[in-house]
């Protein structure tokens, strides 16, 4: 019977072929990457980023984020996937002080613009101002003109739910990469992982059923008045990031490595070690100008 068993694993890893595809979503290149026997389990996996970049884009006039912000006062029932998404990120607003804070959206939209925000813009960020309620899974932004933008965040998450989909199709051998967000599930026939490049850190990790992801990259950023301003804004400043820090985050889920790199990019090296060292695998910090 063993032998039978074994002769049929064998049989099944030597039909498993390996696909490879790319397709823009979120703004971004999506490359997945499966040991299977077709390559039709992708196609599922990358809708599912697409229904999700629905539901959570801040550049997509109608998704359900862009429905909620036009609303103030009143608690909006919303999508498992939305609740979820905003839970993580009120959770570690809250871990952060605010360091992490999706509600920064006025100054990312003027930031984007090549504007740094007032007075008024500023009053209109603040984490404490999106109340949510798990037993009614609602979400109520306490101002109006409030903007979520939870670009930090959805690529991991998406990351995690492609990844997710492909399991449920039996797929388990698959990476999946939402730009610089990656989820990783078993590795390829006779590996112990997929092997993932990091940059600007250097070398290379063996990822198997957790994800990178590297926050901080060089290349988004606008000039203002002579001085480069990343895309990661301090909350606290209202100004995109100014030093050179890049920080990548290996953790169980994307939904936690995503949003943590972008954390500890506002924190620093000493403050994002405080708080999250122990609850990341790996925690890289470089300055790599
Ligand atoms: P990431 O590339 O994952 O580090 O995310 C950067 C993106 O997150 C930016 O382009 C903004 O859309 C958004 N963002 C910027 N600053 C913050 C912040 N302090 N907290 C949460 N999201 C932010
Ligand atoms: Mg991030």
């Amino acid at each position: 019977m063993r032998k039978i068993i074994s002769a049929l694993l064998f049989a099944c890893v030597l039909r498993a072929e390996r696909f490879e595809a790319v397709e823009p979503h979120m703004g971004t290149l999506v490359r997945i990457t499966i040991y299977s026997k077709d390559a039709s389990p992708m196609r599922a996996a990358f809708d599912r980023i697409a229904q999700l970049d629905e539901k959570l884009s801040d550049y997509k006039l109608d998704s359900e984020l862009n429905r909620l912000c036009r609303t103030a006062n009143k608690p909006v029932k919303v999508s498992e996937d939305f609740f979820r998404v905003l839970e993580a990120s009120v959770k570690l607003s809250r871990l952060t002080s605010g360091a992490f804070d999706v509600t920064v959206g006025p100054v990312t939209h003027l930031w984007r613009l090549g504007k740094t925000p007032d007075a008024e813009t500023m009053a209109r960020v603040g984490w404490r101002n999106l109340v949510l309620d798990k037993r009614h899974r609602t979400a109520e932004l306490k101002l109006a003109g409030m903007q979520l933008d939870l670009g930090a965040i959805a690529k991991g998450y998406a990351a995690d739910e492609a990844l997710k989909t492909l399991r449920g199709l039996g797929v388990s051998r698959a990476l999946v990469a939402v730009s610089g967000d990656i989820v990783a599930g078993n590795g390829p026939p006779g590996a112990r992982g997929w092997r993932v490049g990091l940059e600007p850190a250097g070398g290379e990790i063996l990822l198997r059923n957790a994800a990178v992801s590297t926050s901080g990259d060089a290349e988004q950023f606008r000039e203002i008045g002579g001085i480069r301003y990343s895309h990661i804004i301090d909350p606290k400043t209202g100004l995109g990031l100014t030093s050179a820090i890049a920080v990548t985050v290996v953790a169980r889920r994307g939904l936690d490595a995503d949003p943590i790199a972008t954390a500890v990019s506002v924190m620093g090296e000493l403050r994002g070690r405080a708080v999250f060292q122990r609850r990341v695998r790996k925690l890289i910090v470089v300055a790599p100008r």
